[in-house]
């Protein structure tokens, strides 16, 4: 079973090692406590991917 890292949409905290997978996207966030359904995730086990600096794209946008 895969865990992942996912943002919470309602206070951006991000909630670690979730099993995505078997509650179809949804979370309990450990920071407000709101049932969401996640849509920012990432695979907890890649860590070159994980990191991936997110300001690449942005650096693109300005080009
Ligand atoms: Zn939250």
């Amino acid at each position: 079973m895969k865990q992942y890292d996912a943002e919470c949409p309602v206070c951006g905290r991000i909630n670690k090692g979730l099993y995505l997978e078997e509650t179809g996207g949804w979370m309990e966030c450990e920071a407000c406590g709101n049932e969401v359904k996640v849509r920012k995730i990432r695979p907890t086990q890649s860590d070159t991917e994980a990191s991936m600096p997110q300001y690449t794209f942005m650096q693109m946008q300005h080009c």
